[in-house]
């Protein structure tokens, strides 16, 4: 190639890209030649030694992301290969018959700023970056041409855009609007709402944790879902025999559980209540429950909403310790990336000791493996979800 957009980086830069990360931070970056929003660009360092070729952002922070360290041309063939690589790792763990997965994670799956899921015969895609939001044609004819899917969503309505300086929007871009996909999740079948749903249309990253905390039910079982949603915890602990509560904020997302309980003719006992209050008078009316799920949302969004977030998830860990019976399972979730798995740990530690009870940790779980992280990017991986169980 003769001419090439260039990106020189800094020192620093180079030692955590050689430690595994993909980004660099526009504070590390020395020199930009000729490169536009979104282009494909050669990185170099202080030398002008070739370091790579990155996706190149003139708004974010985050100004480059790796995608090869190789001097190869990133073109179409490029990004087909890594695309058939990520669906060749999920056709070997679900086969090609999964009808709801996560097919590209982003920076996981080495495709940086694209997002793409799987809801039956609908693809929902995300272009998180200027540099994959100007190449979604190419993405688009790419997903097309090897899933043949009914049709393509996008749901560029993340937050996330606006530090690309991109808008926020959804819509259908390839096909008819499709409506409701139903999927199946173990012995229950779900209706997804690409279009409307929060995130892509739900929270697949949950999808295995679903069936785990369904697994520890037992018949006639008093079951509690925090955060229901449309009843991703709730339905599997019915289905498995549990007499569920579900709690919720959304009414939308009630209604979509109710109509999953009634279609999969299930049971579920649905209340719309903000969870802080529900569970403080729970507890205070000392109900009892053998399984609880709590899978709030992300209450620590930075860096700086930790601390505040580390009490109101101590709060709902130590409600649901009081709300459960001795020898009860307790399924704790967390997304917010700024808190760490130990710190969950800790605050459930914490939690147990003010509710006078011993708790030991069964399994650590975090997002399904549809949703790999990339070792050296810890913004790949935010999802806890540790199995615990009150042993005194
Ligand atoms: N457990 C769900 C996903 C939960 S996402 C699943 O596996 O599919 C978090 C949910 O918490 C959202 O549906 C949101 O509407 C709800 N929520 C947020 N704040 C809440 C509050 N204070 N009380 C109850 N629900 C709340």
């Amino acid at each position: 190639m003769s001419f090439e957009p260039t990106v020189e980086i800094s020192r620093w830069a180079l030692t955590r890209l050689e430690r595994g990360h993909l980004w660099v931070y526009s504070s590390d970056v020395k020199r930009v030649e000729s490169a536009s929003p979104g282009d494909v660009v050669k990185v170099v360092d202080g030398r002008g030694w070739f370091v790579g070729r990155a996706f190149y952002s003139a708004e974010s922070q985050i100004t480059l992301r790796m995608l090869t360290r190789e001097d190869e041309p990133v073109d179409e063939s490029f990004f087909a290969r890594r695309l058939d690589f990520a669906l060749d790792m999920r056709r070997r763990l679900f086969g090609e018959s999964a009808l709801a997965l996560r097919l590209v994670h982003g920076e996981g799956d080495l495709l940086p700023g694209l997002i793409v899921d799987r809801y039956g015969d609908v693809l929902s895609v995300q272009t998180l970056i200027q540099a994959t939001d100007r190449r979604k044609d190419l993405f688009f004819d790419l997903l097309e041409a090897r899933l043949s899917p009914r049709a393509v969503v996008v749901r560029n309505d993340a937050k996330v855009r606006s530090h690309e300086g991109l808008v926020l929007e959804s819509g259908v871009a390839r096909g008819k609007p499709p409506g409701t996909s139903s999927i199946v999740e173990g012995n229950v079948t779900l209706h997804v709402d690409p279009v409307g749903g929060q995130k892509t249309g739900g929270f697949l990253d949950q999808r295995e944790n679903h069936l785990a905390a369904g697994a520890l039910v037992g018949k006639g079982e008093r079951c509690l879902d925090v955060f229901s949603y449309s009843g991703g915890f709730a339905l599997q602990m019915a289905r498995a025999g549990g007499r569920v509560t579900a709690v919720e904020i959304s009414e939308k997302a009630v209604g979509e559980a109710e109509k999953a309980a009634a279609d999969n003719e299930l049971e579920l006992d649905l209340v719309v209540a903000n969870a802080f209050d529900w569970l403080k008078a729970a507890s205070v009316d000392g109900h009892r429950f053998d399984v609880i799920v709590l899978d709030p949302p992300a209450f620590a969004r930075s860096k700086a909403a930790l601390p505040n977030a580390l009490r109101g998830y101590k709060e709902i860990n130590l409600r649901a310790l009081q709300l459960l019976s001795a020898g009860g399972w307790l399924v704790t979730c967390s997304c917010s990336y700024h808190m760490s798995e130990e710190q969950l740990l800790e605050l459930v530690l914490s939690a147990a000791q003010d509710a006078g009870r011993k708790v030991q940790l069964v399994e650590r779980r975090g997002a399904g493996r549809d949703h790999p992280a990339l070792l050296g990017v810890p913004e790949t991986s935010y999802l806890k979800c540790l199995v615990l169980r009150r042993v005194d």
